[in-house]
């Protein structure tokens, strides 16, 4: 009797478990997001906040810290339901889901993931990446600012100008993605400009060299305006190429310029950068695992200027939840009272101008 009882404890504890687990949101109708028309634009936005903001406080209501994922390029081949069940178990709310246009100018790839399911994406513009960024640089911020004006994204992509080839190109043997375009270039001028007009953030990767910083420097000042986020704070594969940068040259960074942001994106502590046989993740104190305490204090001094960020891409899908894992130790490493803020909520402030 006793056995029967405790049995059947136990399963309805699993019912309750599975039925939360899958709760947070409606999964979607189809998994190949091609298979359904591209979203109308210029996009819903209210009725999409209204879901998100549904989708982040319910997972709040059951204890769990949603994330904003603020950074990953994703394509038209990505799994949409079974993406959803891995991004409701993560407690991952949304991702700002970047497509990659592939050559073909633009992909449009958000609003057909917008379109299939209109609870986990927020419609971000494709990012700056080869081809077609590399190739006709000024074509692709063209574009970007007739996609972003007349759709309606409340943010532009990633656009790489120093790019060492990333871990997982180095593994598949394409050093391709080795950039060097500057950030002070006509194209880097026209998207500053674009973004302080349009009040619209977009996100710039550069690498961390002592050359590279008097250009971002000066561009910073001369578009005070424009909002950026600098993604994958503290991320260093080349040590000797820095001597500058820090937790310290940052602080004097966020301190003098109010619209620059910093995604805090880094793999994992034990990561070793394959070319430089280097760990780029200069903020992990590798002992515990956690933040180092010079970067924990600033990040928690300046809370709203830093947000969670996955940085995926459709090869290294099968690491996101140790991604999600990565960024859920930086958050374990702040003060309570900063966690929700780096979490989710510095990012809907930043898109949207309102506070969650
Ligand atoms: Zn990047």
């Amino acid at each position: 009797m006793r056995l029967i009882k405790t049995l059947l404890l136990l399963s309805l504890a699993l019912f309750f478990r599975l039925a939360i687990a899958g709760d947070f949101s409606p999964i979607p109708s189809a998994s190949r997001m091609t298979d359904v028309s591209k979203a109308t634009v210029p996009f819903d936005l209210a009725t999409l906040k209204s879901n998100w903001r549904q989708r982040i406080t319910t997972m709040r209501a059951q204890g769990v810290v949603p994330i904003i994922d603020i950074e990953s390029n994703l394509g038209e081949d990505l799994d949409m339901q079974s993406f959803a069940h891995q991004m409701d178990d993560e407690g991952v709310a949304l991702i700002a889901f970047s497509g990659i246009a592939k050559g073909r100018g633009w992909s449009d790839a958000a609003r057909y993931a917008v379109a299939v399911d209109p609870w986990r994406y927020i419609p971000t513009g494709d990012g700056g990446l080869p081809p077609d960024w590399k190739k006709n640089p000024m074509t692709f911020v063209r574009t970007t600012k007739e996609r972003i004006t007349l759709d309606g994204y409340p943010l532009m992509g990633e656009y790489e100008f120093r790019h060492y080839p990333s871990p997982d190109q180095i593994q598949r043997g394409n050093n391709e993605r080795d950039e060097n375009f500057p950030i002070d270039s006509p194209a880097g001028h026209e998207l500053f400009r674009f973004s302080a007009e349009s009040d619209i953030p977009f996100q710039i990767h550069q690498e961390i060299e002592d050359a590279l910083l008097p250009p971002i420097e000066k561009m910073l000042a001369q578009y005070p305006k424009a909002k950026v986020i600098w993604c994958h704070l503290a991320q260093m594969r080349y040590q000797d190429r820095n001597t500058i940068y820090g937790p310290d040259y940052v602080r004097k960074l966020i301190e003098q310029n109010p619209n620059l942001y910093f995604d805090l994106f880094s793999g994992p502590p034990d990561h070793i950068y394959p070319s430089s046989k280097e760990y780029p993740g200069k903020y992990w104190d590798r002992s515990t695992g956690k933040l180092k305490p010079e970067w924990a204090k600033l990040i928690a001094d300046f809370p709203w200027r830093f947000m969670t960020a996955l940085d995926l891409n459709t090869f290294i899908m099968g690491s996101f939840s140790k991604k999600v894992n990565m960024q859920r130790a930086v958050l374990d490493s702040l003060p309570q009272s900063a966690r929700e803020i780096v979490a989710y909520r510095a990012a809907w402030k930043l898109l949207f101008n309102e506070d969650i």
